[in-house]
């Protein structure tokens, strides 16, 4: 297998090429919600200035559960977690390097945002999804 040619993120908020990977949100500029899809009102008070928005790498992780697909592609067990960013912005993606088990689920513990590739297509470019995993830089402070 060839390396890849190129690199593009599996969902358009997910930006690869400006520093270390982030994701980029939609905040309305009178009450300060953001959410990842595009909205032409905000949701939550209908106004309609709509900024993008750099979020935090960093947050923790809201709820969690442990899933397993059944037929016909059978993937998991998995770990799949609402995080709330250190904004307030809530992100569903899975928790990565991670048993699968619910013991091993610490809700304490701060995650950041990790990248890893999906698949490549004929042309060598190479998808880039997000999912998140524990913190280790941040262990470190106090
Ligand atoms: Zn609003």
């Amino acid at each position: 297998m060839s390396e890849p040619t190129a690199t593009i993120p599996v969902v358009d908020y997910l930006v690869l090429d400006d520093g270390p990977a982030h994701l980029v949100g939609n905040r309305c500029e009178d009450c300060g919600a953001t959410f990842l899809d595009r909205h032409n009102a905000c949701p939550n008070c209908g106004g309609r200035r709509i900024e993008r928005a750099r979020l935090p790498e960093t947050g923790r992780i809201e709820s969690y559960t442990v899933l397993v697909r059944g037929a016909p592609k059978h993937i998991g067990p998995f770990v799949s977690v609402l995080v709330r960013l250190d904004d307030g912005t809530y992100v569903k993606a899975n928790l990565i390097d991670v048993d699968p088990v619910a013991d091993a689920v610490d809700t304490d513990r701060p995650v950041r945002i990790v990248t890893y590739p999906v698949g490549t297509d004929d042309s060598g470019t190479e998808a880039i999804a997000f999912g998140f995993a524990y913190d280790t830089e941040g262990s470190a402070q106090p």
